[in-house]
């Protein structure tokens, strides 16, 4: 199907009688949606391990009568579901979980650890998101002469590595199982359940992970001037590094440069040979992003041979998350189509996060690009967000546990219900209507 078989506008009503008549299987469709959610968030498994909630995944869409293949990328599932002419919708959701413990205190909370003892939990809201498309493929599935089209679900693993989406892509996602019209996906967000957030153009900025080694001349801590010391070297380079932001960029041109990770030697008396930093660079622009990369590469370099050290340093890129931007049609129909079925009051006006995701690899089609929206769904409950300090829904937000928090928990019911709601409402709004009573 072309582009225009999904920016065809159907009338308000038509969408919201087909929303209907599909989601009248959501009530028989949620004890399984929760139960699925609840084995996952107490089993959470680390990026790249996801075999397990894979498994779930795929067998819960097989009973439903999808087309599934496994181990596409990694542990990525896609199940596909064609139900006469009309356009290809992918529906994503992200399956992986991250080393954080649990400090929610709930019944259901993990107690996972790896076997070099590292905690896993989803704190992430990973499980409302698998939880929530297996939800909305199955009522979707139960409900076929209410819409016409191909829906493609796809079960992402390797999210916070920033790997996953583009694993699925390198694997031939597109060329096996077709180019989508549009590609859907929702993310959990500390803001109160029952509502929720688009964002037109940049929805979340784009990563990059660059690690740089630092080279020196290891010694005596007693004989400093026998060495040329990492440890001050990487100090001026931290440093150094804060005045791209300050000091390079317009005050227009937002970016993030955090070094996450500084490590140096072992103990206080000897110089080592070596420093390692590890720094996270988040831009809104590719071409920002560019030059804070040679940035640097240049102050590295740069401080490292007024440092004197042996040989220059390796700066070395170890992943990037491109920036997530929405294609404005797909994302007003979106959020139409929300407002519609939740009521304007329900949507909280877009602020740009300076978090980032793996999704925006999903755009890049074959040929040309593919229009991808992606939006986020309040799961703080009720009572937490009323006791919560502030005026202003921002002010809040800082003040209620979010997204990477060990004590990250959303309203079970309630965001299970949303997010199985919001994914079909949008996918009902992109498929086309399946000619029976209430289509126009
Ligand atoms: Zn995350
Ligand atoms: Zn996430």
């Amino acid at each position: 199907m072309n582009d225009a078989a999904v920016t065809t506008p159907s009338t308000p009503s038509g969408l919201k009688a087909r929303a209907r008549r599909v989601l009248a299987q959501l009530d028989s469709v949620l004890p399984d949606v929760d139960a699925l959610y609840g084995d996952l968030h107490e089993h959470p498994e680390l990026s790249g391990q996801e075999a397990r909630t894979a498994a779930q995944v795929a067998r819960r869409l097989e009973a439903e009568g999808y087309e599934v293949t496994r181990n596409v990328g990694g542990h990525g599932v896609v199940g596909l579901l064609r139900n006469g002419d009309g356009p290809t919708v992918l529906l994503r959701g992200d399956m992986d979980a991250l080393p954080v413990e649990e400090k929610t205190g709930l019944s259901y909370a993990s107690r996972v650890r790896t076997e070099a003892g590292e905690p896993v939990m989803h704190a992430c809201g990973h499980d409302v998101h698998t939880a929530c498309l297996v939800g909305t493929a199955a009522v979707l599935a139960r409900s076929r002469d209410a819409w016409r089209g191909t829906v493609m679900v796809v079960g992402q693993p390797a999210e916070e590595t920033l790997t996953g989406a583009k694993a699925m892509l390198d694997a031939g996602l597109y060329a096996r199982f077709g180019t989508p019209d549009a590609v859907l996906g929702q993310h959990t967000a500390p803001l109160p359940v029952g509502t929720f957030m688009h964002r037109d153009g940049v929805a979340m900025m784009g990563a990059t992970q660059v690690r740089v080694r630092l080279f020196g001349r290891g010694a005596h801590g007693a004989q400093p001037e026998l060495s040329v010391d990492p440890v001050v070297l990487g100090a001026s380079v931290v440093l150094r590094l804060q005045t791209i932001v300050s000091r390079e960029l317009s005050p227009l041109e937002a970016a993030v440069v955090t070094v996450g990770h500084f490590q140096a030697g072992s103990r206080a008396n000897v110089i080592p040979d070596e420093a390692l930093l590890e720094v996270t660079v988040r831009t809104e622009d590719d071409g920002v992003r560019s030059r804070v990369l040679a940035a640097i590469e240049r102050i590295a370099k740069g401080e490292a041979a007024a440092a004197g050290a042996p040989k220059p340093p390796l700066v070395e890129v170890l992943n990037q998350g491109p920036v997530n931007r929405n294609d404005p049609a797909l994302m007003g129909r979106v959020r139409d189509a929300h407002a519609e079925w939740f009521g304007r009051e329900a949507l909280v006006p877009g602020v740009l996060g300076t978090a980032s995701e793996d999704f925006p690899y999903f755009a890049r089609g074959p040929e040309h690009p593919v229009p991808t929206a992606y939006w986020f769904v309040g799961i703080t409950p009720r009572k937490t967000w009323d006791a919560a300090r502030g005026a202003t829904p921002m002010e809040k937000v800082a003040h209620v546990p979010g997204p990477h928090s060990g004590f990250y928990a959303p309203d079970r019911a309630g965001s299970l219900r949303m997010g199985c709601e919001s994914l079909t409402v949008a996918a009902l709004a992109c498929l086309h209507g399946g000619g029976g009573p209430g289509d126009h």
